[in-house]
This record gives C-alpha cells, sequence and structure tokens, in this order.
C-alpha cells in the first residue's frame, strides 16, 4: 500500500517521534508499505512522520546513487528507534530535496561521518559508522523523528528567499507525481 506523504506545515513533520517496541502492531506491513510509498515516489529514504507516523523509524535505498559510488547499490536498510552517537569527519555541501517539501532543491552542509546505534526490523540491535552518500541520507532521515526539516539547515537568508515557497507548500500550491496530504 502506498501512503500519501505529509508535506510542509504538516504538524507530524514537526514532533520529536517516540521510540517503538516489538509489539508495535504490523510493523513488517508498515515497513513494506514505507519501501513501496518511498519507491513510488523515487525517494531515497522516507520516515515514518512522512507518512503521519509519529515513531522512530526510517528506511532508506541509495541505489539510485550508484554511478557516485557502487556500494550505494542495494544499501536498503529499516532503521528503528536509531540514535546517532558521533559526527564527524569534514563537513560538506551535497544538494537536498525531499519528499515534503516538493519542488525544492537546496545546498545543505553535514558532517561526513556518523556513528549510529539502532535496531533492525527484527529488533536486532546494530552500531556502525557510515559516511559520504549514505551518512548524508541517514542524517535527512534522522532529522525527520527528530521534527526537523533540511530547509531548518539552511543560512537565515537562504531561509528568508524561500519563504514565500514554503508558505506556498503549506497552502497545498505545488506539483508532484505522488499523494500528498497536509493536515
Ligand atoms: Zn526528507
Amino acid at each position: 500500500m502506498v501512503y500519501p506523504i505529509f508535506v510542509n506545515g504538516s504538524a507530524v513533520l514537526r514532533k520529536v517521534a517516540k521510540d517503538i517496541d516489538s509489539t508495535y502492531e504490523n510493523l513488517q506491513e508498515f515497513v513494506d508499505n514505507m519501501f513501496e510509498t518511498m519507491y513510488k515516489s523515487e525517494g531515497v529514504g522516507l520516515a515514518a512522520p512522512q507518512v503521519g507516523k509519529s515513531i522512530r523509524l526510517f528506511v532508506v535505498d541509495t541505489t539510485p546513487f550508484e554511478e557516485d559510488d557502487p556500494t550505494l547499490k542495494g544499501f536498503k536498510k529499516v532503521f528503528i528507534n536509531p540514535v546517532i552517537t558521533e559526527r564527524s569527519g569534514n563537513t560538506w555541501v551535497f544538494n537536498e530535496g525531499c519528499l515534503s517539501v516538493p519542488e525544492i532543491r537546496e545546498d545543505v552542509e553535514r558532517p561526513d561521518i556518523i556513528k549510529i546505534k539502532y535496531l533492525d526490523e527484527n529488533f536486532k540491535p546494530h552500531e556502525e559508522t557510515y559516511d559520504g552518500i549514505k551518512a548524508r541520507v541517514i542524517q535527512h532521515e534522522y532529522d525527520h523523528i527528530e521534527g526537523i526539516l533540511f530547509v531548518d539547515r539552511l543560512s537565515a537568508i537562504r531561509k528568508k528567499l524561500l519563504k514565500g515557497r514554503l508558505n506556498a507548500i503549506t497552502k497545498g500550491k505545488f506539483k508532484t507525481n505522488y499523494k500528498t496530504r497536509i493536515l
């Protein structure tokens, strides 16, 4: 099942999401639907708040970036209750977009390397270190479960310049080829 994607202006995107435990109902179905929704909208990551669920879960699949780095092919993962425990390395700039902020792409500066603790879909714990595009996508999705959007990370002047377009999104003035919702 493909979920509609909540866009800028929706309260759920601004909440700090809550951890889940293994009693969470229909988790596998939810994860499958998250991937289906992400592929349908041609995203490389999708966080639960983007489909209206304020829980600490996100999915990624960096395969569309495989031309930049062959290890990105098949990097498909589910992160549950993740905690970024360390951010290091030089910061670098990458042109980001977000399914919840349609029609806007901006250069965002983030640290290169992260260490992250998380549970997989079987609630097995992992602790891993990532860099490059993988760390980039994970940090973007992690921000979503903290109630942060990538546009929050721009300079004050860029934010000012984007204000009108961000307001337009909240009023439904945008086009996407996937289903959206504002609530
Ligand atoms: Zn996003």
